[in-house]
């Protein structure tokens, strides 16, 4: 339901979470965060109101969670699998090295579970968007290094798998400094900073940051770093999304 992403050099978590939180008048039934910190990914979520993550956020926060400068953030609306921990996002690969949010459907969810379970991969939640997961992680093990290119491209090689309505952001903890996102039939909006970047389902969740954003066009790949937004089709090839200034008031 909402989507936000960072990568910049402030601590990650609090952006996030603000973020999350101007996206609350959608509405939504969990909440949860993915943080790259320390080379691992570093994952907190919960059924419920955000208030109920920021609590245990606040009481017991994971080592590492609050100095990562790279996170992404989700509240869900649950159409595939009830409102739990469980199904709540992020979804992990099983490594835990791909973490996934998702907006949306993917139509074709049955086919590539049972595809990914024949292969050996256990799930662990009842929702559509976990076999993104699964398969970024196994496009990511058939490249030889990791680099913020190859997450891209790895992401690039899933949305041509998948079916439906999506805006999808990803993680690798073996990436720090860059964040993933993608779109078809579902929105999704760069917010662009001075060394970092922001990516939301909504301008609403980045507009105290920066006025200066791009819509991503049908079908569109966007791999933000501090100092960088890179925009490609599904098959790599350079796109551009649509450029614009926000004039509202916040
Ligand atoms: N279909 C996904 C789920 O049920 C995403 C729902 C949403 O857009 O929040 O988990």
């Amino acid at each position: 339901c909402g989507i936000v992403g960072y990568v910049g050099a402030r601590p990650a978590l609090g952006i996030v979470l603000d973020g999350l939180r101007r996206l609350e008048y959608r509405g939504y039934d969990s909440a949860g965060v993915a943080v790259v910190a320390g080379g691992r990914l570093v994952t907190e979520k919960r059924a419920g109101k955000l208030a109920n993550l920021e609590k245990i956020l606040a009481e017991a926060p994971t080592a590492g969670i609050s100095d990562g400068v790279t996170a992404i953030g989700h509240t869900r609306w649950a159409t595939h699998g009830g409102p739990t921990d469980r199904n709540a996002h992020p979804h992990l690969s099983r490594d835990g090295r791909v973490a996934v949010i998702h907006n949306g459907i993917i139509e074709n969810f049955a086919k590539l579970r049972a595809e990914l379970e024949a292969a050996g991969v256990e799930f662990a939640s009842d929702t559509d968007t976990e076999c993104a997961a699964h398969l970024l992680a196994a496009e990511l093990d058939d490249q030889e290094q990791p680099s913020a290119e190859g997450l891209a491209a790895a992401m690039r090689r899933v949305c041509q798998r998948l079916e439906g309505a999506f805006t999808l952001l990803a993680v690798d903890a073996a990436v720090p400094g860059a964040v993933v996102g993608a779109r078809r039939n579902s929105p999704l909006v760069v917010g662009r900073g001075t060394g970092e970047n922001y990516l939301a389902s909504d301008v609403s969740a980045f507009i105290e940051h920066t006025r200066e954003a791009v819509e991503l066009g049908q079908d569109q790949v966007v791999l933000i770093t501090p100092e960088g937004i890179e925009i490609t089709d599904f098959s790599g090839r350079p796109a551009s999304g649509k450029d614009f200034h926000i004039d509202w008031d916040a």
